[in-house]
């Protein structure tokens, strides 16, 4: 099956860098555990950082080919769009390369989401459902993935995060652990990124299925730093794996508009002023 490897995405970043030289630049932020390269692409000189990651689930593969895209076609637009004067974005097309490499190289591992020491990287970060054992890991942040991504949050103060994953075409957005005042604002950026993709909302009851536990990057995201938090999932519920790389165009002819229609949104302090 055709497939897009995570030597692609390194040698499309090389690529990309050359081709928007100035307005994209590329920064390792850590190490997986068997020590591939975790990049960031940094599009944009604005001062207000949005923060895009995907392929936390190995075997999630069009989200990385997706937020590549979206890279490269927000790169071609950039300078036409005097709004993203103000903002930049921070894309981490690949947070876990093992798991991803793992699912897509191994045929009989094609639904395989975990990294290579058997831990969901979206249950391993410090967030009040975290629990550990299970595939959370021994404790929070135990892993090399998930300590690589909270350092990058820490060393780029941002006023939004999306993480990508593929379950499903749809929004999350309600955070049990905050308050209404934050679920509401919440809710308007959900709405406006629905509106502009299709793609549904998901009720608050659902945030965490029953069983489940805490610990996502977005739940850290939203307590830490308090600012949006969203986890949007590509693709039919149905889909199976190993995913067929093409559901990448897919999804980005739903989203391609995403990234303009969020910040319209956000810009506007009449649905969410930030703590400037
Ligand atoms: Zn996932």
């Amino acid at each position: 099956m055709n497939y897009y490897s995570y030597e692609n995405i390194l040698s499309d970043a090389k690529k990309l860098q050359k081709e928007y030289f100035g307005l994209i630049e590329c920064e390792t932020i850590g190490y997986s555990v068997q020590k591939r390269k975790i990049i960031m692409l940094m599009l944009g000189c604005g001062y207000k950082k949005i923060f895009l990651t995907a392929g936390i689930h190995g075997r999630e593969s069009i989200n990385p080919k997706l937020l590549m895209k979206l890279l490269e076609y927000y790169a071609g637009i950039y300078y036409e769009t005097a709004l993203f004067s103000k903002y930049s974005f921070c894309i981490i097309p690949l947070v876990n390369p093992d798991g991803y490499t793992k699912a897509l190289t191994d045929c009989t591992m094609a639904d395989y989401k975990l990294n290579y020491n058997g831990v969901d990287i979206n249950r391993n970060f410090p967030s009040v459902h975290y629990r550990s054992g299970g595939t959370g890991g021994g404790y929070a942040a135990s892993e090399p993935e998930t300590r690589a991504l909270i350092m990058a949050f820490k060393s780029h103060p941002s006023v939004m995060y999306i993480d990508f994953h593929s379950r499903g075409e749809c929004i999350y957005y309600y955070r049990k652990a905050m308050g209404d005042e934050y679920n509401k604002k919440q809710l308007a950026i959900a709405e406006k990124i629905a509106e502009s993709s299709g793609y549904v909302t998901v009720p608050p009851e659902d945030e965490i299925n029953e069983g489940d536990t805490g610990g996502n990057s977005v739940h850290y995201y939203s307590e830490t730093f308090k600012m949006p938090a969203f986890t949007i999932e590509t693709a039919p519920d149905d889909t199976l794996f190993p995913m067929d790389i093409s559901l990448a165009d897919e999804a980005f002819d739903k989203l391609k508009n995403l990234l303009y229609k969020t910040v319209s949104a956000i810009d506007k302090k009449d649905i969410y002023s930030y703590n400037q």
